[in-house]
């Protein structure tokens, strides 16, 4: 269905911030512009709640979140940033692939399946887009993906 992604987004956000316990500054990096895309809202409810619960699981006491949307030429581009441990360089392109877990004692005691970030990219895939991490060890994480957005027909009556 048809919905306007900004709104969407803040619902969603909106959510975590009234449940979360922990010492976590969410920064809302974006306009109030209306952004209308065709999704499956419950999957993508879905990704979104499968990569801020890892933000929020990898984040230090007092870290801020940081969400940001970019309009891109026919696409739209969500990030969301932590400030947690970061994931080593050679492992970034692996945190998609099921079951993977960066470090496997740590992960253990945080808890979960390695599946998360996995179901993501097959829900983001199906919608048409992409999904990929910029990573740096000790500074934090940022988690982008796009969903195609409707290209204005400018040229309808030429
Ligand atoms: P699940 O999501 O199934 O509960 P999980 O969180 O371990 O378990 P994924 O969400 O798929 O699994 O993430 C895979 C791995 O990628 C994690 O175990 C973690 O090592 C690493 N990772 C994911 N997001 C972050 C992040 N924001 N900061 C640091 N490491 C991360
Ligand atoms: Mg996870």
């Amino acid at each position: 269905e048809w919905v306007d992604f900004t709104e969407f987004f803040n619902r969603i956000i909106d959510r975590f911030e009234m449940s979360k316990e922990q010492n976590v500054t969410f920064k809302r990096a974006f306009s109030k512009k209306v952004r209308f895309l065709e999704i499956d809202e419950d999957k993508i409810t879905q990704v979104l709640y499968n990569i801020i619960s890892n933000a929020m699981k990898y984040s230090p006491e007092g870290g801020t979140i940081t969400y940001r949307l970019r309009d891109r030429d026919d696409v739209l581009e969500i990030s969301i940033s932590d400030q947690g441990v970061g994931i080593p360089k050679e492992n970034v392109d692996k945190i998609f692939d099921r079951f993977y877990r960066v470090d496997k004692a740590r992960s253990r005691q945080l808890g979960g399946t390695g599946l998360g970030l996995a179901i993501a990219k097959e829900m983001v895939q199906a919608h048409g887009g992409a999904i990929w991490a910029k990573s740096e060890e000790g500074k934090g994480t940022t988690i982008y993906f796009t969903l195609p957005m409707e290209k204005e027909q400018e040229d309808e009556w030429e």
